[in-house]
């Protein structure tokens, strides 16, 4: 879709004629006296657990900001391929592919080693490797995802919309009741932040308070806990801009280092005109903020120019500006448990995205690993608040997503320095400086970790590494489900496995069947067994951990893949456990059980190495992380990994 043709124009692009809303009627009504979640601040962070949340009906969940409305541009922009995925298990990947720019090459320009006062094409290569996902890398303004976030929370059962204008003052956690642990023990104090109510105070208890209030956060230091790390005295600036030029790969991402002016990144942006250009700016001395430079938007357009050189660049309009430093910040844990009470207690206050980690914007990762933060502990805020889980799951968050984000630290700073470095005319001339061929090669190499795909748990309760890894050598353990496309035995449908994974808190086990198994009866059927055992047995951790009164894959989603073609098995001849009886009419789910896509010639048993053999358990997280690979007749081990995360519902079983 083409828009901004005439000037940018902010909110949905589909919606022509309004303007965006500012006010948002909820924000005149008094905060709620009690929640469940407390969550602080309205960016990707605070919007995508709220988002999450709101799948609950039986979740009191509260979202505050200071500001007066929502963010209608500016800010990040890059969506990595891992966060499409994500989109998708919320549902609204497809309008976001269609609104957003793809990126799918990228170009990078070095100088001219004839003339280096201009620069030239070095490079074009794909922007992700192939295979990596089924999504692609995407460019949107990062106010567009928020306003998908807040349409799904408005949409969702239970009607989430932000509180505006209040201030986040500061909180008290009161003392442990070891009989209550689920008691609203946290007090949050606000402060009113429209004129007329400035001063007014409104205090709220919850359960559990998540700062996702910025790099600046307040929850973070209500919590004693600070950002530390360096910068790198070195100034950028970003613009997005409606302009026309001269320079041909406008239209494409580009890397462009200038002999003596400096670097650029091109970003296309949605709509088909827009772009956003990251110009750097000369370095900064030692303790000299950016803000003292007193930098115009003049100066990063006329330095842009320098670089551009032979090019020209004619801004005709400028949406959004800013100028930052390039700093890596990060937090030593996101909850509020210090380490003399690790044995004693479970986290009641968390913070997630920016409020933890800072990087520099140009990886593309700050607006993308904050979601991934706040993925990460909404479905272990669901569990616990809805009594499916014990509150220890909750220490899971600080220990896995800290671990993520310093080595996102670690390859910002490096990819920084690179960014940032002089680039040699030549490489065979022995000249300080970074050969382009070895940028280029870096980019190429940092791929899957600009894509948000090489996040990597380790071992712990929830993720059970190198066991029985031999068995989906394609699926690893401790990453995120990788999908593949498959065909669904009911109707046919060709469909990719790994979007049956929403973010409805569910566990899923994919059970991938040995190669003769076709789930008859009478014939030899491991997977006809596991299915026995999962209905029936008192050991069957969907039995245990399913209340009686709901439905029978709420907690746990069970799967069976399939070797055979869809043509060649009979739906009516699988075993009665993937044909369940759900809702009040007792309706039959047709959607559990899938076959390769032999027509397309896309077998997921070799796109993900799958023993043909044996065939396995793999068992996921309903953040889409692979948690264990089990052997199909491993049933005591399928009930032993659930020990420990999920609370038996009934007694009697
Ligand atoms: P934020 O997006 O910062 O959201 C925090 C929210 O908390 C805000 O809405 C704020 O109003 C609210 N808040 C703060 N304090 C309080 C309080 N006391 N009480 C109530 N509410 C509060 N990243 C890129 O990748 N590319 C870019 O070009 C880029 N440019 C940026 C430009 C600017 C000016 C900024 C600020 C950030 C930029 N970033 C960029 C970073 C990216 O936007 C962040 O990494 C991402 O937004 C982090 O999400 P978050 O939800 O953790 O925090």
């Amino acid at each position: 879709m083409q828009f901004h043709l005439n000037g940018f124009k902010a909110g949905d692009p589909d919606i022509n004629s309004q303007p965006a809303t500012k006010k948002n009627s909820i924000s005149d009504s008094p905060l709620p006296q009690e929640v469940d979640v407390l969550i602080v601040g309205c960016g990707p962070a605070g919007l995508t657990l709220a988002a999450q949340l709101s799948a609950f009906k039986d979740i009191r969940t509260c979202i505050v900001d200071v500001k007066p409305g929502p963010l209608e541009k500016g800010q990040a922009d890059g969506i990595a391929c891992r966060t499409v995925e994500m989109f998708n298990a919320f549902g609204f990947a497809e309008k976001i592919l269609r609104e957003a720019y793809w990126v799918n090459e990228t170009t990078f320009w070095k100088p001219d080693p004839n003339q280096p006062e201009n620069i030239i094409r070095g490079g074009q290569i794909y922007d992700t490797e192939e295979g990596l996902s089924e999504f692609p890398h995407l460019i949107l303004n990062q106010a567009r995802v928020h306003d998908y976030y807040l349409q799904l929370m408005r949409n969702s059962p239970s009607h989430i919309e932000p509180f505006y204008s209040r201030r986040f003052k500061d909180l008290k956690i009161q003392a442990t009741n070891q009989a209550k642990p689920l008691e609203a023990r946290v007090v949050a104090r606000f402060e009113r932040a429209n004129p007329e109510l400035t001063g007014q105070i409104e205090t709220v208890r919850a359960k559990f308070l998540v700062g996702c209030d910025g790099a600046r956060s307040e929850v973070r230091k209500s919590i004693g806990r600070n950002l530390v790390g360096d910068s790198a005295n070195q100034a950028w600036g970003v613009m997005d801009v409606l302009a026309t030029t001269d320079f041909p790969d406008i239209r494409m991402k580009s890397l462009i280092q200038s002999a003596e002016q400096g670097s650029i990144l091109i970003i296309p942006r949605e709509g088909g005109y827009l772009v956003r250009i990251y110009v750097e700016m000369d370095k900064l001395g030692e303790s000299e903020r950016v803000t003292q430079q007193g930098l115009k938007v003049s100066d990063l357009i006329e330095r842009a120019n320098r670089v551009f050189h032979p090019y020209h660049l004619e801004v005709k309009d400028v949406v959004w500006w800013s100028v930052y430093e390039i700093g890596q910040r990060l937090t030593d844990k996101f909850d509020d448990v210090i380490q003399s009470q690790n044995t004693t207690r479970t986290p009641c206050v968390f913070i997630a995205g920016d409020a933890c980690h800072t990087h520099s914007p140009k990886a593309g990762q700050g607006m993308n690993v904050s979601m991934g933060d706040a993925f990460n502990l909404g479905w272990k805020l669901a569990a616990v608040v809805r009594g499916l889980s014990p509150t220890s799951l909750l220490t899971t968050y600080s220990e896995e997503r800290q671990a993520v984000a310093q080595r996102l630290i670690d390859f910002d700073r490096e990819w920084s320095k690179i960014i940032s470095s002089k680039p040699k005319f030549n490489a065979d001339v022995k000249t300080d400086g970074y050969d382009p061929a070895k940028f280029q090669e870096y980019f190429v190499q940092s791929g899957r970790f600009t894509a948000g795909t090489a996040i990597e748990y380790s071992s712990s309760p929830l993720t059970k590494v190198n066991v029985n890894q031999h068995l989906a050598k394609g699926l690893r353990i401790g990453m995120r489900f990788h999908s593949s496309p498959v065909i669904r035995l009911s109707d046919g449908k060709p469909l990719h496995l790994g979007h049956v994974v929403l973010a409805d808190g569910r566990w899923r086990i994919f059970a991938f069947a040995g190669q003769s198994d076709n789930g008859k009866i009478g014939h030899y059927s491991p997977i006809r067994s596991l299915c026995d055992f999962l209905q029936s047995s008192n050991q069957s951790p969907v039995r245990r951990y399913t209340n009686l009164n709901s439905d029978i894959d709420s907690v746990i989603d069970f799967r069976v893949i399939f070797q055979q073609s869809h043509r060649s098995l009979e739906i009516s001849e699988m075993p009665n456990f993937l044909l369940p009886s759900k809702g009040k009419f007792g309706l039959t789910d047709y959607e559990k059980i899938f076959c390769p896509d032999l027509h397309n010639q896309v077998d997921i048993f070799d796109t993900r190495q799958i023993d043909r053999a044996l065939g396995c358990m793999v068992i996921v997280r309903p953040d889409q992380y692979i948690s264990a690979i089990l052997k199909l007749d491993d049933f005591l081990g399928l009930r032993d990994f659930f020990e420990p995360l999920l609370i038996q519902q009934n007694k009697v079983i």
